[in-house]
């Protein structure tokens, strides 16, 4: 596929934000009154569209919210958890340990179900859990924990939680998009997501697609009035607008970039053409010598982690800006145990880019006498 036109721009293999189409940045180049009626159809079209994604149509409302993230992932919980209930937080990487900070800052009572870095969550375990403590309300889990690029079986924790009773918040912030979640199949009562990561937006919304039945149900839980979900939403289908100035340019970039998202297919598509990013990025490291954190079974096509190489001649800091003037942007590891370092298949890039990368990498480490990528 193209992408991006500027040449000067390097491709960024990174967690996000992420590369844009050029189209997706054009589209920023206007301004919008917050009581444009262009602007307010275009609003409503991106919030059909996302809940058009899980197949949420009839059960689920998009609630939109300004700011990266973090801020929908807090809103959320604020708004969905209430202050008397008690959460389950799955947790694999860092972004299943924000969620738990998240609830000590907003005073919200929970327990941890924490696996290895390297290990899904487990549904069988989630069972016990909940059996054994009826006090549970929510479960929340991370889809794909980007920490490490672990994939977790979340239709497979959705229907424990279903059995028990229990609500279901997903934090699917790096997996929306590309990965197959249904409202129909999998009972939750949130999932979010932002608009740059495998919707491959401008960074500066989130959003979160929520059970009607739960938001009714929540008003006066939030912790916060910019956060508080339930006023957003309510607020929204009033009259249309948002309750503070909206992100008019990237919601108007997202309009763009979920055009180009049905254009490629959807989630099928999308998810094709980051699953051969990350075929050509794996096979072409691993022929370097690289070794990937991950099973290829439990890899999510989002981002790959490898092991540090032992060379002592591969320096991390380094190899980063050598790649950077060859126009390909990597990533730091974030694993609390081992050394590694990332590399992002999500996007505006294809084939071309990692393979472009692939030669950045080999003639980077011929530079600098690195024999081989394989770790100590
Ligand atoms: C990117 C990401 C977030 C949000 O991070 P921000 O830096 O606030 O945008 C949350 N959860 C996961 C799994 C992510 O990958």
């Amino acid at each position: 596929m193209t992408t991006h036109d500027d040449t000067s721009d390097p491709w960024l293999l990174t967690p996000g934000p992420l590369t844009t189409a050029p189209e997706t940045k054009t589209a920023m180049l206007h301004d919008w009154g917050s009581r444009d009626e262009a602007f307010i159809q275009l609003n409503a079209s991106v919030r059909e569209r996302l809940v058009g994604i899980v197949h949420g149509q009839g059960t689920h409302v998009c609630v939109p919210l300004q700011g990266s993230g973090t801020f929908v992932v807090e809103a959320t919980l604020g708004t969905l958890v209430p202050r008397d209930a008690k959460a389950l937080v799955l947790v694999n990487g860092t972004y299943g340990k924000r969620m738990t900070k998240i609830l000590d800052t907003l005073s919200r009572a929970y327990g941890v179900m924490e696996t290895p870095e390297d290990i899904p969550c487990q549904p069988g375990d989630l069972d016990d859990v909940l059996a054994a403590d009826p006090d549970i309300t929510h479960v929340l889990v991370v889809h794909c924990e980007t920490t490490s690029g672990i994939l977790n079986p979340v239709e497979e924790i959705g229907a424990v939680a279903a059995k028990h009773k229990k609500a279901l918040l997903i934090d699917a912030m790096s997996a929306l998009g590309a990965i197959d979640l249904d409202a129909r199949r999998t009972p939750f009562d949130a999932v979010m997501a932002s608009s740059n990561k495998c919707l491959e937006g401008v960074p500066g919304m989130g959003f979160a697609i929520i059970r009607k039945t739960a938001l009714t149900a929540a008003e006066g839980n939030a912790h916060s009035l910019v956060l508080d979900l339930h006023d957003q939403w309510a607020a929204m289908e009033k009259n249309g607008q948002w309750r503070f100035t909206p992100p008019t340019h990237v919601i108007a970039a997202f309009h763009e970039a979920l055009e180009r998202f049905d254009a490629e297919g959807g989630v099928a598509g999308r998810r094709a053409r980051y699953g051969e990013n990350c075929r050509i990025l794996v096979d072409g490291m691993r022929a370097l010598g690289f070794e990937t954190l991950l099973a290829d079974d439990i890899q999510a096509p989002i981002i790959v982690t490898f092991k540090m190489p032992g060379d002592p001649n591969f320096d991390f800091n380094d190899v980063y800006d050598r790649l950077k003037k060859q126009g390909y942007v990597i990533y730091p590891g974030n694993l609390t145990k081992a050394p590694s370092f990332r590399m992002g298949c999500i996007g505006a890039l294809g084939p071309d880019q990692m393979r472009g990368a692939l030669k950045a990498v080999e003639d980077t480490l011929d530079k600098m006498g690195v024999r081989t990528g394989a770790p100590r």
